[in-house]
């Protein structure tokens, strides 16, 4: 846990979410500002700055992308597919440095 991050609030319960998936290591919930009818965010419940951090922790990884593929199974709306979206630094656009996956679907996506 970081002690300012915004998403480790989350996973302790400290700031609200609307959670959409939960396990043990990964928790999905709605973005708070979002870019399409479904706009979904997942994350580790363990904390890294950014994908390069997590990318060495191949199982972290692998857990991430499963409960995503296996959320949107669920969801009608995304059986068709959807777009994943990860931001990396500034530059990238990031502005939380809390890992994160962008799920976004539920139109018909285009372009970047
Ligand atoms: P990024 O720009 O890739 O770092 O994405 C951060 C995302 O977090 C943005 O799409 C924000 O809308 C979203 N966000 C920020 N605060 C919250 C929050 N409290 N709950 C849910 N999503 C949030
Ligand atoms: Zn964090």
């Amino acid at each position: 846990m970081s002690k300012n991050c915004l998403f480790c609030k989350i996973v302790k319960g400290e700031i609200p979410a609307a959670k959409v998936f939960e396990s043990e290591t990964v928790l999905g919930f709605k973005d708070i500002n979002p870019s399409a009818p479904i706009h979904v965010l997942f994350i580790s419940k363990t904390h890294t700055n950014d994908i390069s951090e997590l990318s060495i922790d191949p199982t972290a990884l692998s857990d991430l992308f499963s409960s995503l593929t296996e959320y949107a199974t669920t969801i009608p709306e995304l059986k068709d597919g959807y777009r994943l979206i990860i931001n990396k630094g500034p530059r990238g656009g990031q502005s939380v440095f809390h890992t994160h996956i962008h799920l976004l679907g539920g139109k018909q996506m285009q372009g970047f």
